[in-house]
């Protein structure tokens, strides 16, 4: 028997196989990653281990001996480069493994500028794993001037953290705003308001044409011919699902390897988890880039993996610190028609309803809104904007109504 072979030892694979043990099952497993360090979690590469404020060892999601004590083949360092559905097996650097069940959970990829644009000379930084975090890092010093490309999560908390030790820092954002994808202008506004405050300039619409340099980043010239003079820059575009085995494979891929609601792929015996993974959602598809997502479908595909026969059904949520402000979002914001804001003292939340019904909040330094939204939205209870925007309301009535 040749067992559980789950490729990519992030978030997801390590929470699946740790699941699979969990629910007794005693059967061979195998986890792979191409990466040399054991699971780690990466939230904190752009935040507190970004700041030299967190240890490596820290970051690890499980003690090393975790995986041995489980019976768990552990791999690292190894790269899959094939992937054989018919003979059910896998190529690892000339190795060939066998697999009764294979689940991929590969992540993603950071897109980056492209090289005519100047996306790899030198100064010019992605943030995914703890190597571009290593890399980064020695840039960061008061008084050199940094570049971020992308107002999103990744951008927006570099540009925290550089800020913070006193950086001059510039973002440019190609979307009339920043956080377009996953939050709403109220939003937006709170978070370009908290970095001006910090004095990092913030340029929305601006198209970036190239980076320049002589054998460095010098700086980024926008399509108006703005140019911005920078010491180091971070690319924070965006993420792309990792499908290229599963394509080699002949999986269908649809937005991420597309799987059905239960985490099977189109192919017999392969399933796939956490970002790199499509699934059905609301009569369409979905795909997810969260810590959550990677955790909770991981899981729900394990006990799949044994029988289990469950749906995933997603609660999302996402987190973000920025300075001082912990950023807690429940839901999913799209196609929102009606967006309600709630201030008490320092505390202040976004609530996002559709066609009358509650679809997300955002919460800002606001834990016990974001809480009682989690309930809310995984009971399927009503919020009304009226009562959410008194600030004298007790939001836990909402809880019982
Ligand atoms: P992201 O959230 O998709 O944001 C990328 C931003 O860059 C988007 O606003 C995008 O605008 C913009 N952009 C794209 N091309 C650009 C260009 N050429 N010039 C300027 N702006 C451009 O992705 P990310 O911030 O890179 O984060 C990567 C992944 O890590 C995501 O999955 C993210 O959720 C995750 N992450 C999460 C957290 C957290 O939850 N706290 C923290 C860090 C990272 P368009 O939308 O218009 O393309």
């Amino acid at each position: 028997m040749s067992g559980i072979v789950v490729v990519g030892a992030g978030q997801a694979g390590a929470s699946l196989v740790a699941r699979l043990r969990a629910l007794g099952h005693d059967g061979r497993i195998t986890l792979i990653g191409a990466e040399p360090l054991p699971p780690y979690q990466r939230p904190p590469l752009s935040k507190a281990y970004l700041k030299g404020e967190m240890a490596l060892e820290r970051l690890f999601l499980r003690p090393q001996a975790f995986y041995a004590d489980n019976d768990i083949d552990l791999r690292l360092g190894r790269a899959v480069t094939a992937l054989e559905p018919v003979s059910r097996s896998i190529t690892l650097d000339g190795e060939r493994i066998g697999y009764d069940q294979l689940v991929l959970a590969t992540g993603a990829v950071p897109r980056r500028l492209p090289p005519a644009a100047g996306g790899d000379l030198p100064g010019v930084h992605v943030l995914r794993d703890v190597a571009d975090a290593d890399a980064l890092a020695p840039e960061l010093a008061a008084g050199r001037r940094m570049l971020v490309v992308g107002g999103g999560y990744i951008g927006l908390e570099v540009a925290a953290v550089a800020a913070t030790i006193g950086m001059q820092v510039t973002l440019v954002e190609a979307a009339p705003r920043i956080l377009q994808r996953v939050a709403a202008p109220e939003t937006a506004d709170y978070f370009r308001d908290l970095h001006h405050s910090r004095g990092v300039r913030i340029l929305e619409g601006a198209a970036l044409a190239r980076l320049y340099g002589d054998g460095r980043l010098e700086g980024a010239e926008l399509s108006d011919g703005t140019r911005i003079d920078a010491d180091c820059a971070v690319v924070g575009v965006g993420v792309a699902p990792a499908t290229t085995l599963a394509e080699a494979a002949g999986i269908p891929v649809e937005n991420g390897i597309a799987t059905d609601a239960y985490g099977r792929t189109g192919v017999a015996g392969i399933w796939a988890a956490g970002d790199c993974a499509s699934f059905p959602w609301q009569g369409g598809r979905i795909r997810l880039e969260s810590v959550q997502n990677a955790i909770d479908h991981a899981e729900t595909v394990a006990a799949n993996l044994l029988g289990a026969d469950t749906p995933y059904e997603p609660l999302p949520w996402f987190w973000s610190d920025q300075y001082d402000v912990k950023l807690q979002i429940a839901g999913l914001n799209t196609g929102h028609d009606r967006v309600t804001t709630r201030q008490t003292d320092g505390a202040r939340s976004h609530w996002y309803h559709r066609n009358g019904r509650l679809i997300a909040v955002d919460a800002m330094n606001d834990a016990r809104a974001f809480m009682i939204a989690k309930r809310l939205l995984a009971e399927g209870r009503p919020a009304d904007p009226a009562a959410i925007a008194d600030p004298g309301f007790d939001l836990r009535a909402l809880m019982r109504g």
